[in-house]
C-alpha cells in the first residue's frame, strides 16, 4: 500500500443527496444521484470481509447517508461486525436531529457534519436549497448525543473563506471540532472554484487567535489537528486534500454505493463487487480487497497514476 496497513473502509451507502453543493454536485451534475444500492445484508458481508482483511474502522458516507430510511439498520449491521472498533458517519446534517439518538443506539460512534457557512442566505448559494436551520438543529442534537462531533467546511475563495474565524468561534461555543477542507477538483466539479490552501488557513488562524498548538495525529485521520489556547479548549482540523494529499499515511479503501471497490478517492476505475455480493462469495470479496490493496500499494488509481490492469469502470 502507499505506506500504512489497511485499516479503514469508507462505505458509500447511497448516491442520493438532499443537497447540491457547488463543490460536489454543481449545476448540471445534480442528477448524479440514483442507481442501485447495496442491501443491509450485503453491506454487512462486505464489512465482515474487510474486517477479516484488517479493517477496524468504517465510515458511512454517500451521497447523503440520511437519505436511506434503513440507515439505523445499516449502522447496526456494520458496527456489530467483530473487529470493527469504530463506526463513524459523514453527513450533511439534514434530518439528523430526529435520528441522532437512534443512530447512536444502533452503534454509531461519531459524526462529521458538513457546515460550510453559518449564514442561512449563503447556505442556499452553496447547497442550492434552504436547509441551514435543519443542519444547525442536527449539529446541536449530535453534540448532545455523541462524544465527538466534527464539522467540515469546504473553503471556496470569495464564497465562504471569510467565515474561518466565525466557524472557530462557533466550535468554541458548541464543543465541536471545526475542520477546514481544501476544495479539490472532481469529474463533476464546478468551474471557477478556487482552493484555499490549508497553509493559508493556518496563517489566518494564527493571526486571529495567536499561536496554535499542534496535537498528535490520529493515524486513521487525514486531518492535522491544532488546539487554539486563546479560544478555550477548541480544536481545529486542517485537511490538505488538494495541496498535500496524505497518500503516504492512507490506510483506506472505498466502496461506492453501487458496490465498486476503489483504492483511492481519485481513482476513476475500480473492482465491481456486486456479482460477488449477489452470490455471497466471501472468498471472492476478500480476494478483491487484497487485489485493491496491492493496486493501492503501487499507487494505482491515485491522481495521475494510470490504472492499467484494473478490471472495470467505477
Ligand atoms: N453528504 C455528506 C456530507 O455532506 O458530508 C457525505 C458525503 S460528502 C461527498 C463527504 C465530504 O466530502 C463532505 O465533507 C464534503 O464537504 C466533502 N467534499 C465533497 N466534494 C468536495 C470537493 N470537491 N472538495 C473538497 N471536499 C469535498
Amino acid at each position: 500500500m502507499s505506506g500504512a496497513r489497511f485499516q479503514y473502509l469508507r462505505l458509500s451507502v447511497t448516491a442520493r443527496c438532499s443537497l447540491n453543493c457547488v463543490y460536489c454536485r454543481p449545476r448540471g451534475c445534480e442528477g448524479a444521484g440514483g442507481g442501485a444500492e447495496l442491501t443491509v445484508s450485503q453491506l454487512r458481508l462486505l464489512v465482515e470481509c474487510a474486517a477479516a482483511e484488517g479493517a477496524r474502522k468504517v465510515r458511512i458516507t454517500g451521497g447523503e447517508p440520511l437519505e436511506r430510511q434503513d440507515l439505523e439498520q445499516v449502522v447496526a449491521a456494520v458496527s456489530s461486525v467483530p473487529g470493527i472498533a469504530e463506526t463513524a458517519m459523514t453527513t450533511n446534517g439534514i434530518g439528523l436531529a430526529g435520528r441522532a439518538r437512534a443512530l447512536r443506539e444502533a452503534g454509531l460512534d461519531r459524526v462529521n457534519v458538513s457546515l460550510d457557512t453559518l449564514r442561512p442566505e449563503r447556505f442556499v448559494l452553496i447547497a442550492g436549497t434552504d436547509g441551514h436551520a435543519d443542519v444547525m438543529a442536527g449539529i446541536e442534537e449530535a453534540v448532545r448525543v455523541f462524544a465527538t462531533v466534527k464539522t467540515n467546511a469546504v473553503l471556496l475563495r470569495g464564497l465562504n473563506d471569510d467565515e474561518i474565524e466565525e466557524l472557530v468561534a462557533f466550535a468554541a461555543r458548541t464543543g465541536v471540532r471545526a475542520r477546514f477542507v481544501e476544495y479539490y477538483r472532481t469529474n463533476c466539479t464546478s468551474v471557477g472554484q478556487e482552493t484555499v490552501p490549508a497553509a493559508e488557513v493556518l496563517a489566518r488562524l494564527e493571526r486571529a487567535f495567536g499561536p496554535l498548538v499542534p496535537l498528535p495525529a490520529d493515524p486513521l485521520s487525514v486531518e492535522t489537528v491544532y488546539r487554539i489556547p486563546s479560544a478555550g479548549k477548541v480544536t481545529v482540523g486542517l485537511i490538505a486534500s488538494a495541496t498535500d494529499p496524505p497518500c503516504a499515511q492512507c490506510a483506506k479503501l472505498r466502496v461506492t454505493s453501487a458496490g465498486v471497490l476503489l483504492p483511492c478517492l481519485f481513482a476513476e476505475t475500480g473492482l465491481a463487487l456486486a456479482p460477488l455480493l449477489a452470490r455471497e462469495d466471501a472468498d471472492g470479496l476478500r480476494a478483491s480487497i487484497r487485489q485493491a490493496l496491492s493496486m493501492k500499494e503501487r499507487g494505482v488509481g491515485r491522481r495521475g497514476v494510470p490504472a492499467a490492469g484494473w478490471q472495470v469502470g467505477g
